[in-house]
């Protein structure tokens, strides 16, 4: 399957041109630190991730930055670093988009940074970076610099299926590129950390459900170890656009906790991103009803700690039980949602001509793409 999709790559930038932007003069890296985790983070400026710039993913806005040689990423780099007195377990280095894509991080300033870090005292080091970014030369380089104290590495899978990766977030990798990556990473023993989406863009609840269980057995199958990260709306996404136009379901904590309670006992992936942290560009969180969302989160708080179930089925409120109710609801098949989502897309992004013009390829190809998938 041709993993290109040239519709959203070109609704996303569209959506973009009028984007809000975080990094500037003035903000140039910007530090999590997480005792109780021993945990610490420096995120600093660069153009973005190469891939948002060419059109990037549904639900993504990780934001952009000025232009930003390699120079000046090693300074704010360097300035970041001499605000972090603690040493922790684990430090996460990260620009707006992947530390390995050459196109956002120039080789040299990578490797300069990666020597830098490798002077302080923390004890392991890791990042995220775009699969397609993984070659052996890049990781037998990171490993040279850092030894054993590089042992882990996020990577976005999101979804083991090469069709809902392409229409439904446009991620544009394959499951073939994702398995030759993880192979590089086992085999300079770093463990790749899987991030799933729960929430994905235009799937029924079900069906994103489905779709995580299958990927998590993959993980597993695969020695990924998964991390789920929850959906939330941002500003300047597609997935703003489709969620203002009614033609998602609203972002919601339940299908995490359904997620987690429709795997076996015995699995218990890491979550992320079930509090929004103040999250920049925020127009709707995953949340519950305004009655038990304290005590939902603090349920997963928990649930991160002990790995119970029990405390997530415990969880009542009138508000799980309608969310229940939606979760059964029918709707149309898969590609016929999604032709339906991108006929009214573009009539509102590009104007009536645009799927007048271009709507019989495009729907060709989806149905084209999803026999593929089906068998
Ligand atoms: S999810 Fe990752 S690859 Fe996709 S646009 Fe965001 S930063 Fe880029
Ligand atoms: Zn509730």
């Amino acid at each position: 399957m041709n993993i290109v999709n040239e519709f959203i790559k070109q609704c996303d930038k569209e959506i973009k041109k009028k984007r809000t932007i975080y990094w500037d003069e003035n903000t140039v890296y910007s530090i999590r630190e997480n005792p109780a985790d021993s945990f610490a983070g420096l995120w600093f400026r660069t153009q973005g991730c190469s891939h948002d710039r060419s059109g990037g993913c549904v639900m993504c806005d990780y934001s952009i930055g000025p232009i930003t040689s390699g120079d000046m990423m090693i300074e704010y780099v360097k300035q970041g670093l001499s605000e972090i007195k603690n040493s922790y377990d684990t430090f996460l280095i990260s620009p707006s988009g992947s530390m390995l894509d050459h196109k956002e991080v120039p080789a040299e300033a990578r490797q300069k940074i990666f020597n830098l870090l490798a002077k302080t005292n923390h004890r392991s080091f890791t990042f995220e970076t775009r699969i397609d970014t993984i070659n052996e030369e890049v990781i037998k380089e990171a490993k040279s610099i850092f030894g054993d104290k590089l042992n882990k590495i996020f990577v976005g899978i999101e979804s083991k299926s090469n069709f809902i990766n392409k229409y439904c977030i446009n991620k544009g990798i394959t499951l073939e590129q994702i398995t030759r990556s993880i192979e590089i990473l086992h085999k300079y023993d770093i463990v790749p950390v899987g991030n799933i989406l729960a929430g994905i863009p235009l799937l029924t609840y079900q069906e994103s459900i489905d779709i995580c269980r299958e990927t998590i057995k993959w993980c597993s199958e695969n020695k990924v170890k998964p991390a789920i990260f929850v959906t939330h709306v941002k500003d300047n996404t597609m997935l703003k656009k489709i969620y203002e136009m009614g033609l998602c379901d609203e972002p919601n904590l339940w299908l995490l906790i359904e997620l987690l309670l429709q795997l076996p006992e015995n699995i218990n992936p890491d979550i992320c991103w079930y509090r929004t942290y103040d999250a920049f560009n925020l127009i709707k969180a995953a949340d519950t009803c305004p009655k038990c969302y304290h005590k939902v989160l603090d349920a997963l708080d928990q649930y991160t700690q002990y790995k119970d179930k029990d405390i997530l089925r415990r969880l009542d409120c009138d508000c799980r039980l309608q969310w229940k109710e939606a979760l059964n609801k029918k709707k149309n098949n898969l590609p016929d949602r999604i032709v339906h989502t991108y006929c009214q897309l573009s009539k509102n992004i590009f104007g009536e001509e645009y799927w007048i013009k271009y709507g019989n390829a495009i729907e060709k190809m989806i149905y084209d793409d999803y026999s593929v998938e089906v068998g």
